[in-house]
């Protein structure tokens, strides 16, 4: 098979690498795909370049390039069932997971094609009858896009999307581990009728595939989501050519739960925030922040329900999280969890893999929760990207505020409490990206989505989403050409 998308052709790796890709929840083969070189994606690059200088896309008229979105987010739909299995298959998250994401890939693509052409620009008085001036958005050029695993088609999708409603070409290159959907969504885009050469594809390892995509002069946009030093490498090396950057990075969001929260209502959005996904989420509430009275019974109903939690593949229909992503990062969550025990956090649950036979072929990990984590330690400071809750107290509001925001991140947050006018309070205090009241978790392709401090910088979705993909350029004429007359003769 030939795995790489360039210039509307299926084509191999020049060099021949392969790497297998295996599910998450059992070992099994899933796929054998194709492993790009720099050289590889050198030639993506290079057809994203002629495609955007010399092809028909950027000057293709903005609702018509709005159209043929409404039609990918249409044909995702039709095709539904055969993405969420190769999803569930690449990342072992349970189909029913998928199939969510599915619907919030359509609905990204056809609120973006619905946002084509929206803004046309505007005029600006010049003051003068002589003169002529106006503001017109253009596309930035050949956008990288490098996406993670844990949601490998959304995250492409929010990134794929504006770039094409905006006019631009793009290169690709999804995360080495989970690349299936990235090549569906490649015969998708053929199928709504996307010309040759704007949209391409590259498998393969971050630092061979993905590396060009900072570091080419033809490539003005690189669009990164992942992890943070992989996020400050990619910013520092397309400095050298001044790209345009945006990052969505990491997070360790605080949950604040305040002890007037009905009972029932905490414990299931605690687990929620954090568990989903095995806590492979970057919007995770990872850290619960609660208040000193409220402690002892919340964090016992939390371990008694998390202990419940059923672990399970794809197809278990019992199922209710499934398995990390590899064998490398269940290694890197055992050794995140070792260091905060060994730095005096109290082991409550979990902190292993299950002894459970059914799971012995997968990366499952124990739904995890840390008790009395200290301010400032590397448990409360650093992402697990794992199933693993840390829980801190806190006494009044001010408290909440000032540990939820002793962070160098800020992605997203939530408060619960059942007084309003505390609610909005400390959401208007919290220095994250986005902050959810008594709830956690649901996004808005309409909304924002963007991180505060070393979370990330450029916004994706919502209006200014379209805006990181495009350039704003003023036009202005003189009406009556002539000399300056500026300088004497
Ligand atoms: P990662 O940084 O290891 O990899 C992300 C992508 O970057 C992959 O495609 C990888 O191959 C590529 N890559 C690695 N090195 C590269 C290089 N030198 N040049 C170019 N590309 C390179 O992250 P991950 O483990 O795939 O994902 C987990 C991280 O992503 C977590 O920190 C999580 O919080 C973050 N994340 C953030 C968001 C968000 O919206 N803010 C969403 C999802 C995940």
């Amino acid at each position: 098979m030939a795995d790489f998308f360039l210039d509307g052709e299926w084509v191999s790796a020049r060099h021949g690498g392969r790497r297998e890709i295996r599910c998450p929840a059992d070992g099994s083969l899933v796929g054998v795909v194709d492993e790009a070189t720099a050289d590889d994606t050198g030639a993506a690059i290079a057809a994203a370049r002629a495609a955007f200088d010399s092809g028909p896309w950027p000057s293709t008229p903005a609702p018509e390039r709005g159209d043929l979105l409404l039609r990918v987010a249409g044909l995702i739909e039709r095709d539904r069932d055969t993405y969420a299995r190769a999803e569930s298959l690449d990342t072992g998250k349970r189909l029913v997971e998928s199939e969510y994401d599915m619907a919030d890939i359509a609905a990204c693509f056809r609120y973006f094609g619905k946002l084509a052409g929206q803004d046309a620009g505007r005029v600006v008085d010049t003051g003068s009858p002589d003169a002529i001036s106006r503001i017109v958005y253009e596309p930035v050029g050949v956008c990288g896009l490098i996406t993670p695993w844990n949601y490998p088609l959304l995250q492409a999708a929010w990134k794929v999307a504006p770039a094409l409603a905006a006019g631009n070409t793009f290169v690709l290159k999804p995360s080495e581990l989970t690349p299936h959907t990235a090549i569906l969504l490649m015969r998708t885009l053929t199928e709504a009728g996307l010309p040759a050469g704007v949209a391409n594809l590259v498998l393969g390892a971050g630092p061979g595939a993905g590396a060009p995509l900072s570091e080419h002069p033809d490539v003005d946009l690189v669009s990164f989501t992942g992890g943070p030093a992989t996020g400050k490498r990619i910013a520092a090396t397309a400095a050298a050519t001044v790209k345009k950057v945006a990052l969505e990075l990491g997070g360790k969001n605080p949950n604040v739960v305040f002890a007037d929260t009905d009972f029932e209502t905490a414990v299931d959005y605690v687990l929620t925030a954090v568990f989903l996904h095995s806590g492979q989420v970057c919007s995770a509430g990872a850290r619960l922040i609660v208040q000193e009275e409220m402690h002892d019974d919340l964090v016992a109903e939390v371990v008694r329900r998390a202990e419940r939690i059923r672990l399970g593949g794809p197809f278990d229909p019992e199922a209710e999280t499934g398995p990390l992503v590899s064998a490398q990062h269940l290694a890197k969550v055992e050794k995140y969890v070792e260091t905060a025990l060994a730095e005096g956090a109290v082991l409550r649950t979990g902190g292993r893999r299950p002894d459970d036979e059914r799971l012995a072929g997968g990366h499952y990990y124990l739904p995890t929760v840390l008790d009395n984590v200290k301010q400032g330690s590397f448990a409360v400071t650093e992402e697990s990207f794992g199933p693993v809750l840390t829980v801190e107290t806190f006494t009044d509001e001010d408290d909440a505020v000032r540990i939820a925001n002793d962070t160098h991140y800020g992605l997203a947050g939530g408060v619960f409490t059942s007084d309003a006018s505390r609610a909005q309070r400390v959401a208007n205090r919290l220095r994250h990206g986005t902050v959810w009241i008594n709830d956690f978790h649901p996004y808005l392709p309409q909304a924002e989505w963007g991180g505060f401090k070393q979370s990330g910088f450029g916004r994706e979705l919502g209006p200014t989403g379209l805006a990181e993909y495009q350039e704003a350029k003023h036009i202005y004429q003189n009406l009556r050409p002539g000399p300056s007359g500026w300088f004497r003769k």
